[in-house]
């Protein structure tokens, strides 16, 4: 059988796009095209009457939502339906209504053409920002400002489709993606969208396989065409040749088996085979992802992002709201440790700042921006102490370089332990708190900053874009952010020898613990506590579930001696076929 390259170029019914939602299906489409509305930009003669209408398909538009809102509830956790809620503040914002209704009075014009300007309005300040973010958020005003003019121009809303098709459209606002996810839809495939906007989002969280910005699907696929979705590698093959669909149910049915065999290995550890116990915790960035993270067995959450909350309510949650989350998350994963990281904002996060930095990973990041923002941090280190009544709540710091911010954000954390015992507010006495090594300087000064934590955890994410000097979102180097550079083994070697020396637990929560192939290495380099994302964690399992510890302590010291990420590749790829262990990425 030929394998994916071939298929692959030699397609000439091949669209690539970004892959948002992982999986395989073939299925046939319903193209999803939104009727273009026509703005009527007329005069009116009776005011009253077009007031009126615009409060009816205002109502009927919160009816709308509050059942969208209902499903998307039921359907996934509720902080992420928020963003239905923010659609809905929208529909009650009396600044907008009043302007509305104003304009509507003095320029005597139709409703609809006062409802897609002034609404436009808004778009166009979010879209000024630049960012992928803001721009998705801009779409989810679109999905509004529609609704309104369509409730005006009293036409139908479809919700309903055939069931067990592939949606193919232009776009897709968070409401279509739940409505329609209800007829069991078998895929996602968009023009337009990045990977935060919330069709995507939403399809990871339903497990709907998706490839969203390919600029030109709805252009080249028809209603009724059969097409292969690889979610995996953000391609989409339109009426596929026999060739094509034998490849892919053959690999379909290997995921299908290898999803199996995982599922047995559920509640087996994830240990060598000569006896070496890993711990596998998981990284969530939503809160959503709680269910994968208990279904899929891990051992407790070794990093919540919580400047995740910030993305997605689009502010910074007050005091009260974060002990919410927090108390929620850990209640839900009790017994199971639930290591909290303090806002991560900077870099190409959230937007926080009013100015633009010039280099922005370089710049006010992490806990350095916490620290020139106390009050904010504050709130935070209240809000975790007082969810922290369960005692299975660690608090974490990134982005940490000198002894410093370690001092004055451990004297921060007393003062507000020292403030809620004023307030005779509980929480736990014996709370840990732990760094993120993911700055070169701290990583070569690993031994003095763990003596003063309870835990480090390795960031190699972010580690590996400063020893590279590598921005680890520019596509135009990407070709040097290398997780096996020599460098960044013989770093991560040194890290777990002095956080051993200093006595404090080491883990590592980066996107390479992820990457099979490099898991016999860093368990071979002495890591025993591994944090990644949920989904990925029956994988990790079944390679440490093969390897010896012993052998991967030699392949370790091999690769630690090397002069190039070739050698090390190599020595790697070597260490798997020797020891007959198939990777998942060569079986998907
Ligand atoms: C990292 O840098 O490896 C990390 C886990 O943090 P983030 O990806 O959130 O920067
Ligand atoms: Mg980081």
């Amino acid at each position: 059988m030929k394998n994916f390259k071939q298929i692959f170029k030699e397609a000439e019914n091949a669209i690539t796009g970004i892959a948002a939602a992982p999986g395989i299906v073939i299925a046939k489409v319903y193209l999803f095209t939104k009727e273009k509305l026509e703005i009527n930009e007329g005069d009116i003669t009776n005011v009253e009457e077009a007031k009126n209408n615009l409060t009816e398909a205002l109502s009927k538009s919160k009816k709308e939502l509050n059942k969208v809102f209902a499903i998307a509830k039921e359907k996934m956790e509720g902080k992420r339906a928020a963003i239905f809620e923010a659609q809905m503040m929208i529909l009650d914002d009396p600044i907008l209504l009043g302007n509305i209704n104003s304009r509507i009075e003095k320029e005597k014009k139709q409703p609809e053409y006062i409802v897609n300007d002034e609404i436009s309005k808004y778009q166009s300040l979010m879209a000024l920002a630049h960012e992928a973010y803001m721009n998705d958020r801009a779409n989810d005003i679109e999905d509004i400002k529609n609704r309104i003019i369509r409730n005006l121009q009293k036409k139908r809303w479809v919700s309903k489709i055939k069931n067990d098709m592939i949606v193919v459209s232009d776009s897709l606002t968070p409401a279509d993606t739940i409505l329609l996810s209800r007829c069991n839809v078998k895929g996602f495939v968009t023009d337009h969208g990045g990977l935060t906007s919330h069709a995507a989002i939403i399809s990871r969280s339903l497990n709907i396989p998706a490839v969203v910005g390919t600029h030109n699907a709805t252009r080249h696929i028809q209603d009724n065409d059969t097409i292969i979705i690889d979610g995996f590698h953000g391609f989409v093959f339109v009426n596929p040749n026999e060739e094509q669909i034998e490849f892919y149910n053959a690999k379909l049915e290997k995921l299908i088996g290898l999803q199996k065999s995982l599922e047995e290995l559920k509640d087996q550890p994830a240990k060598t085979v000569d006896g070496k116990e890993i711990q596998l915790m998981a990284n969530v960035d939503v809160t959503g992802e709680i269910d994968l993270v208990v279904t899929n067995d891990a051992k407790g959450i070794g990093l919540y992002r919580t400047e995740q909350i910030i993305e997605e309510l689009g502010e910074i949650p007050s005091e009260d709201e974060q002990v919410k989350i927090y108390s929620n998350l850990s209640t839900r994963i009790y017994p199971k440790p639930l290591v909290i990281r303090a806002f991560d904002i900077g870099g190409d996060k959230f937007k926080f700042l009013d100015f633009t930095e010039p280099n922005p990973f370089l710049g006010l990041r992490g806990i350095r921006l916490l620290l020139e923002n106390e009050k904010m941090f504050r709130s935070q280190i209240r809000a975790v102490l007082r969810a922290s009544i369960n005692k299975n709540i660690q608090f974490m710091l990134p982005m940490i370089s000198t002894v410093r911010e370690i001092k004055h954000s451990i004297t921060l954390i007393n003062e507000c332990k020292n403030e809620l015992k004023h307030e005779k507010i509980n929480y736990d006495k014996d709370f840990k708190i732990g760094i993120m090594i993911e700055v070169p300087s701290a990583a070569l000064l690993t031994y003095e900053l763990a003596c003063l934590v309870d835990f480090i955890s390795i960031g190699t994410n972010d580690l590996i874009q400063y020893l590279m000097a590598v921005d680890r979102g520019n596509d135009l180097v990407s070709d040097l952010y290398q997780e096996f550079h020599p460098a960044v083994i013989r770093t991560l070697s040194h890290i777990v020898k002095e956080a051993k020396k200093a006595k404090k637990p080491v883990s590592l929560c980066g996107e390479m613990a992820a990457d099979t192939l490099a898991i016999p290495l860093l368990v071979g380099l002495g890591l025993t506590n591994l944090s990644i994302s949920p989904t990925t964690i029956p994988y990790a399992k079944r390679i440490i579930r093969s390897i010896s510890y012993e052998k991967a302590k030699i392949l370790g010291e091999d690769c630690y001696a090397s002069a190039t990420v070739g050698e090390v590749t190599e020595k790697l790829e070597k260490f798997f076929r020797d020891n007959s262990i198939t990777r998942t990425r060569n079986i998907i």
